[in-house]
C-alpha cells in the first residue's frame, strides 16, 4: 500500500472528520477538504515539473503546508527531503547538494532568522536548485499553475507508484556529528505511523496535538501517519515550541492525546500557569527521542491526565519507532522501560565486539531488523554498510539491556562511553546517580580528552532555583556510592545545556565548549 491509497481509504471512511487543525493560522479542514487541497497541490507541483522520484525540499517550521506538502508529494511519487528549520546557512547547503534538490519549498524565516539572505548566499552554489516556492508569496500561484493538470494525470501517475519507493529523506538530529539522510519508503513510514496509532488504540474522535517538529520523525510519523491511518485529527499548536500554546491548544480544541520529548512535557508541567487549563480531554499521547525520565512520566499521567500516555524508542533510520510501552504493561514497565518490541520487527541485543547475543538484562547495542529498517542514507553506501549489516540487521549505535519478558532498557550512546585509562564508564549512570541529589535539577556526564587517562569523566550541573553546592560537596556526595573513576574531574555550572531543536541535548557541543573553556 502507498501513503495515497491509505489515505483514499481514510477519505472514503472519515470524509467528515477533521483532519487538520491550525488555531494559530486560522485552519481547518476535514478529511474530504484536506485530501482537495493535497490534490491540488499536488497538481501545481506536477506543473512546476516535479517528476516522481526528484527530491522536493521543505524548509519550514510547523504550518499546515508542510503538512499538505507531505501528502502531495507522497502523491506523485516525489522525494521529500525534510530541513531542520533551525538550520543556517552551511547545513542548508550541505542538504540542498546532499540530496540534489531540484524544488525546494520555504517559508519566510523561524524564529529570529530571515529565510531570505541565507537562501541567497547559498543558491549559487546548489546547480540541481532549479526553483523555490515561497510559503506565503507563492502558494497560490503554485495552486493556479496546477489548475492546467486534471484528476486524471494524477491518477495515471499513482499508477507507477510502488509501496516500496522511497518517498522521503530525513536527515538525523545530528546528535552526534554531521546528520545522515536517512532514505524512507511508503512501507517504511507509513506501516510505522499505523503501529503507533495502534498502540494508543487511535480512531476517529481522535484528537492529537503535535507540538514536535515535522521535520524530524517523530512529528511527520508519530504525528501525521498515526492519525491519518486512523482518521484521527492532526492539532498544530505553534510553528515552534512553545509550553503555554500547548496548554491552551490542549483545553480549546479537547485533544485527547499529546506529544513531546521530555524537556517540553517538563517545560509544561513547571509553566506557571498549568494551573490555569483544562486538561481533561487527555487520556494519551507519547514521551520519546530521549531519556524518559520516570518522574516526568509519573507526573503526567497524574497531573496531565495522560493515564495512557506511552513511551517511544526508535531512531529515524528505523521510520523511526522500534519499541513501545503499553496501557496494559504494569506500571513499573510504563515508566521505567522503553517497551517491548513492535509487530514484524525482531530485535537483538549483542555485545557490540562480538556481535553475540548477550544474556538477558545484560547491557550490549541494540538491533533491529524488518519492514522498518530504511532503505540506505543517500548517496552515501559506506555508512549504510557501517550500519546495515549483510542480514539486513540496523544497529543502533544505543546501548540497551532487555530483561526476561522482552521490555528495553535503554542505557546510552556507544558514541558517548567514557574510556577513562581502560576503564569503560556509561555517562547514563553517573547522570542517574546525581538525580537522587536534592539540589540538582538537571545533570550531563561528558568525557573530555586527557594526557594521562585517555578520558576524564565531567559533569554540566544546573541546580534547582536558589539551591548550590561547591565542587567539593558533590565530589563528597560521591565517595563511597560510586567507584572513585566514575567521579567527575571537572564540574561546570550552568543554566543552559546546548540542544538540537528537537530539544535534545548535543554532548558533542558541550564537549566543544568545555574543552575551550578548559583551555
Ligand atoms: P544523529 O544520529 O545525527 O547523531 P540522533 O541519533 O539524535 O542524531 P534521531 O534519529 O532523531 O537522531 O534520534 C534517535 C536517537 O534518540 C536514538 O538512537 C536514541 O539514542 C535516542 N532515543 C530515542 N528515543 C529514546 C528513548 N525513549 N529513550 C532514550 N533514548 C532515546
Ligand atoms: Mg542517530
Amino acid at each position: 500500500e502507498t501513503i495515497t491509497e491509505r489515505l483514499r481509504k481514510t477519505v472514503e471512511l472519515f470524509g467528515d472528520r477533521d483532519a487538520l487543525i491550525v488555531p494559530y493560522q486560522n485552519y481547518k479542514a476535514t478529511y474530504l477538504e484536506f485530501w482537495q487541497q493535497i490534490e491540488e497541490v499536488a497538481k501545481g507541483l506536477l506543473a512546476f515539473g516535479v517528476e516522481k522520484g526528484d527530491r522536493v525540499g521543505i524548509w519550514s517550521p510547523n504550518r499546515l503546508e508542510w503538512v499538505i506538502v507531505q501528502f502531495a508529494t507522497a502523491r506523485i511519487g516525489a522525494i521529500l527531503v525534510n530541513i531542520n528549520p533551525a538550520y543556517k546557512s552551511a547545513e542548508l547547503k550541505f542538504a540542498l547538494r546532499q540530496s540534489e534538490i531540484s524544488l525546494l519549498i520555504m517559508s519566510e524565516g523561524f524564529r529570529k532568522t530571515s529565510y531570505f539572505e541565507i537562501i541567497q548566499e547559498v543558491r549559487q552554489s546548489c546547480i540541481h536548485l532549479k526553483q523555490i516556492v515561497i510559503l506565503d508569496r507563492d502558494w497560490q500561484a503554485l495552486i493556479e499553475a496546477g489548475k492546467r493538470i486534471s484528476t486524471a494525470q494524477i491518477e495515471e501517475i499513482e499508477t507507477h507508484l510502488q509501496f516500496d519507493d522511497p518517498i522521503n529523506i530525513q536527515y538525523t538530529s545530528g546528535t552526534t556529528g554531521f546528520p545522515k539522510g536517512a532514505t524512507l519508503t511508503h512501507h517504511n513510514i507509513l506501516n510505522n505511523g499505523y503501529f503507533i496509532g495502534e498502540r494508543l488504540h487511535y480512531n476517529e474522535t481522535d484528537r492529537v496535538c503535535i507540538p514536535v517538529p515535522f521535520y524530524h520523525c517523530f512529528g511527520m510519523v508519530l504525528g501525521n501517519l498515526a492519525c491519518i491511518t486512523h482518521g484521527s485529527a492532526m492539532v498544530i499548536p505553534g510553528e515552534a515550541f512553545d509550553a503555554e500554546a500547548v496548554l491552551q491548544t490542549v483545553q480549546n480544541e479537547k485533544c485527547t492525546s499529546l506529544y513531546g520529548v521530555p524537556l517540553m512535557f517538563i517545560a509544561e508541567l513547571e509553566h506557571p500557569n498549568f494551573e490555569k487549563y483544562d486538561l481533561s480531554s487527555l487520556r494519551t499521547g507519547i514521551m520519546a527521542g530521549a531519556s524518559c525520565p520516570e518522574k516526568a512520566m509519573l507526573e503526567v499521567q497524574e497531573k496531565m491526565n495522560m493515564k495512557e500516555v506511552a513511551i517511544c524508542y526508535g531512531m529515524t533510520e528505523t521510520s523511526p519507532v522500534s519499541t513501545q510501552t503499553f496501557v496494559n504493561d504494569a506500571l513499573s514497565k510504563r515508566v521505567g522501560t522503553v517497551g517491548r518490541v513492535h509487530p514484524h520487527q525482531e530485535i537483538k541485543i549483542v555485545d557490540p565486539e562480538t556481535g553475540k547475543i548477550v544474556a538477558r538484562g545484560e547491557g550490549g547495542e541494540f538491533c533491529t531488523r524488518g519492514y522498518s529498517v530504511m532503505l540506505k542514507y543517500w548517496n552515501n553506501d559506506e555508512a549504510t554498510k557501517s550500519v546495515i549489516d549483510a542480514a539486513g540487521w540496523m544497529h543502533t549505535g544505543d546501548l540497551a539491556s532487555m530483561d526476561e519478558e522482552g521490555y528495553v532498557t535503554i542505557t546510552g550512546r556507544i558514541k558517548d562511553m567514557i574510556i577513562r585509562g581502560g576503564e569503560n564508564i556509561s555517562p547514563f549512570e553517573i547522570e542517574e546517580f546525581f538525580h537522587s541529589h536534592e539540589r540538582i535539577s538537571e545533570v550531563y556526564v561528558i568525557g573530555m580528552p586527557d594526557y594521562k587517562y585517555g578520558e576524564v569523566v565531567m559533569a554540566w550541573v544546573k541546580f534547582k532555583e536558589g539551591k548550590s553546592a561547591t565542587e567539593e560537596e558533590l565530589r563528597d556526595y560521591c565517595k563511597g556510592q560510586i567507584a572513585t573513576y566514575k567521579i567527575p574531574k571537572y564540574f561546570k555550572f550552568t543554566n543552559e545545556f546546548p540542544t538540537t531543536v528537537t530539544g535534545k541535548i548535543r554532548k558533542i557541543e558541550m564537549r566543544e565548549i568545555s574543552s575551550r573553556e578548559l583551555e
